[in-house]
């Protein structure tokens, strides 16, 4: 089964007596170990289809599977549960905690599955070196850090619970294009290994890293 599945899902905004169709029948199927580019101008409906893959809030109408749950069915400790297991977020403005090292930024999702402090920490060391981050930065707060290298830490923290599924939301976007380009070949060695990569853009040069693009306008899945 796909890992992601939407049927005829709209969100339909209201604004006093406006309603804003934000996604319109979007139907999408994502399959496990697929790295998928989610392309689409602003306002095209990006952020709102990111907020159903993400368990971050519920269609209007039509069907959102997550690891085959369907989460119409789920109430917000429900959603909560899934999205922790299951999704790993990436943004573009990194969202650090600036009073903390890389290693402690790390660590914050585990505190929320109970892991002990000798576990979190050990665990924690073995992301920032999967995310490549150069270990003297481990003790190191986000402003002593470049904002590639940052972006690292951001990702070690996203695999920290080792989530099959990682949803970035302009990862380069706050990034130079040769920074950006590494960050992509490390989503890219990521996605080899197994995890399955959900990156939602405005930005063409990010597609020629996925094996699939979803474009979307007007709320409707157009490609
Ligand atoms: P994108 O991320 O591609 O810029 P969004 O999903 O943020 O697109 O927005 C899609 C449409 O839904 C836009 O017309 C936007 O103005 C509208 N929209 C998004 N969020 C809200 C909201 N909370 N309330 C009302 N309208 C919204
Ligand atoms: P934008 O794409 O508009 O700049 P963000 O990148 O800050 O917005 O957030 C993208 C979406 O992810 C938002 O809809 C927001 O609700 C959600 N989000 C933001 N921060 C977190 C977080 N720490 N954990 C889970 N979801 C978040």
């Amino acid at each position: 089964h796909p890992i992601v599945e939407l049927q005829d899902v709209k969100r339909i905004y209201t604004l006093g007596t406006n309603r804003i169709y934000a996604l319109n029948g979007v139907s999408i199927s994502i399959e496990k170990g697929d790295f998928v580019t989610i392309m689409g101008s602003s306002g095209s409906g990006k952020s709102t289809l990111l907020n159903m893959i993400g368990c971050l809030d519920l269609p209007t109408s039509g069907k959102v599977k997550v690891n085959n749950v369907d989460l119409s069915r789920l109430d917000d400790d429900g959603l909560t549960a899934i999205r922790r297991n299951n999704i790993g977020f990436i943004f573009q403005q990194f969202n650090l905690i600036p009073t903390l090292t890389a290693i402690e930024n790390v660590e914050i999702p585990m505190i929320f599955n109970g892991a002990s402090p000798a576990k979190r920490r050990k665990k924690a060391i073995e992301m920032l070196k999967k995310a490549d981050l150069p270990l003297e930065f481990a003790e190191h707060k986000p402003n002593e850090m470049s904002g590639g290298q940052q972006q690292r830490v951001a990702i070690a923290r996203a695999l920290a619970n080792e989530p099959p599924i990682l949803l970035a939301d302009e990862p380069t976007g706050n990034l130079d294009t040769r920074t950006g380009q590494n960050i992509m070949k490390l989503l890219k060695e990521l996605n080899s290994s197994g995890t399955t990569v959900i990156v939602v853009t405005h930005d063409p040069k990010l597609e020629e890293y996925s094996h699939t693009t979803i474009r979307i306008q007007d709320g409707e899945v157009v490609e």
